[in-house]
């Protein structure tokens, strides 16, 4: 009789402590999994800061350049310069000339004075 209360109390002695285990081993993968969550979402604001260019969509490392005629922000490599004013304006802004073995581009104030 004796015993077998004995036998029945040790058993559950040994589930309850289980049980906390796999608590505690819950609360750690939680916590690694927050921290991953967080590590994830750190760069999000800083690609949010990067301007993205106008006509690619690209994330530009720096703050790239603006068209001063449509005044969109445009990477370096949308952008190109009027031969005449020297000014850097997007494709919309500037018509290229093809007609010469260099490509030459002017903008659209300088075309249509
Ligand atoms: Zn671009
Ligand atoms: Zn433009
Ligand atoms: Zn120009």
């Amino acid at each position: 009789m004796n015993l077998s209360m004995c036998l029945d109390k040790s058993k559950s002695r040994t589930t309850s402590r289980n049980s906390k285990r796999v608590q505690s081993a819950q609360a750690t993968f939680a916590k690694m999994m927050l921290a991953a969550r967080q590590q994830s979402a750190a760069p999000a604001p800083i690609n949010n800061d990067k301007p993205a260019c106008h006509q690619c969509s690209r994330l530009m490392n720096d703050m790239g350049s603006r068209c001063p005629f449509c005044e969109h922000k445009f990477c370096h490599e949308c952008l190109q310069p009027c031969l005449s004013c020297n000014g850097l304006y997007c494709s919309a802004c500037s018509i290229m000339d093809y007609s010469t073995p260099v490509e030459r581009s002017q903008c659209i104030t300088c075309m249509f004075p």
